[in-house]
């Protein structure tokens, strides 16, 4: 495979290797890199009938001086097993989890774009594959991680992207799986999206559930809201995802810049004031928001063009993952 490195999007090019583990009589195989191809599913596999499913998002990076490292890996494992509790299947060992990517992706070193060209995307997924014909969970599983090289998820990258606020769907109902990285969460979301793409917007900005007040999420990466010496993200009450990303801007906002960093309930009014409005996940990296659609009214945000503490932030965050930037908080796992 001869990869144009200048050209990437965020599309998928699966490298060639794959990683697959089974559990099966109660326990977990060691499993083992394969070809990267089909998996054999039954029709009565549990994921294809009730969606008994998860997956993860991760990257590895490609250093200046050519390294490979992972940002954060134990808190992937950690949150796979938040939701492997959430949706009745077995955990798998944070440790087992990390050291299966590691090795895949030293396998795949080849297919980790130059520094700054891209990075290697890394996709657990592990769902119920023995059969099911009443709604119970699979009596067998399938973890399986494959990656692709990609570009900026965003087409116009970090330029930003303008969201519409849609009040008649919700991403995540009360108490429902909001917090984990369930696929049925994702299928719920291609329709809101689509309606809001046609409308020429990029994104949906989610509402709660309950009274379709606060902010929520910016379709598949969590929000963040600026305004003087503040950042504020919506608290983590079951219907967010808790991202790995959300995390360590907290962090570094509060240790690096200052600011101060708040988890509350965001009236979704408070946007319209906000200085700078920017969205986060390993996907998305920080994506900054330029305006809001809210009813037929565009809200710019701030001057509608990325602000300086959300460039500062992004830079710090890049610089961290990319080895360029003191990590004093233990972040990247070095690959070799
Ligand atoms: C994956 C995901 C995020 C971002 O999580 P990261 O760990 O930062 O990649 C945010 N929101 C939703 C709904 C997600 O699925």
């Amino acid at each position: 495979m001869k990869i144009d490195w200048d050209s990437l999007g965020f599309e998928a090019r699966p490298a060639p290797r794959m990683f697959v583990a089974e559990f099966r009589n109660g326990s977990w195989d060691r499993g083992r890199t394969v070809d990267y191809g089909p998996l054999a599913l039954e029709p009565a596999a549990g994921i294809l009938n009730y969606g008994q499913g998860l997956f993860e998002g991760m990257k590895a990076y490609r250093t200046r001086d050519g390294r490979i490292v992972m940002f954060r890996p134990e808190a992937n494992a950690r949150r796979l097993n938040d939701g492997c509790r959430r949706l009745c299947m077995p955990e798998l060992e944070e440790g087992f989890f990390v050291e299966s990517i590691a090795a895949l992706v030293r396998e795949s070193r080849d297919y980790v774009p130059p520094f700054e060209k891209g990075d290697l995307y890394i996709r657990p997924i592990l769902f119920g594959s023995g059969p099911v014909l009443g709604v119970n969970p699979a009596p067998s599983y399938t973890f399986c991680v494959f990656t692709s090289p990609v570009g900026p998820y965003f087409k116009s990258g970090f330029s930003g992207i303008r969201v519409e606020i849609k009040e008649d769907f919700h991403r995540a109902p009360l108490a429902g799986t909001g917090a984990v990285k369930a696929v049925g969460n994702y299928a719920t979301s291609l329709l809101p999206k689509r309606l809001v793409k046609a409308r020429g917007r990029d994104e949906v900005l989610y509402l709660d559930a309950r009274q379709s007040r606060y902010v929520e999420e910016v379709g598949s990466a969590n929000v963040f809201v600026l305004k003087g010496d503040a950042i504020a993200t919506p608290r983590l009450r079951g219907s967010i995802l808790p991202g790995v990303t959300r995390d360590a801007i907290l962090r570094l906002a509060e240790s690096r810049f200052g600011l101060e960093a708040e988890e509350r309930d965001i009236g979704f009014e408070e946007l319209f004031e906000a200085d700078e409005l920017f969205c986060t996940g390993t996907a998305a990296v920080i994506t900054p928001i330029l305006s809001v659609f809210h009813r037929e009214v565009e809200h710019p945000i701030g001057n509608a063009a990325p602000g300086a503490r959300t460039t500062a932030l992004y830079r710090e965050l890049k610089g961290i993952q990319l080895g360029e930037k003191p990590d004093g908080f233990g972040w990247i796992y070095e690959i070799g």
